[in-house]
């Protein structure tokens, strides 16, 4: 599995079906085969980061984990 952000596969399971990425800080929700991606500010609050990425590229691939 790869970061769709930064296409680094430096990704940690941090929960069920939730990852986050050592490089861009950013937190991978995986719902239903496609990703969530959501970046956690300071105040430790999430922004959703999907309408930066097209659907294709939040579809996880099969077998990719
Ligand atoms: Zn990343």
């Amino acid at each position: 599995m790869k970061c769709p952000n930064c296409h680094n596969k430096n990704l940690g399971k941090i929960g069920v079906n939730l990852y986050y990425c050592w490089d861009c800080f950013i937190e991978l929700a995986l719902i239903d085969g496609r990703l969530s991606l959501s970046q956690v500010e300071e105040d430790g609050s999430l922004t959703t980061l999907d309408d930066l990425f097209e659907e294709h590229e939040l579809k996880t691939e099969s077998g990719g984990f």
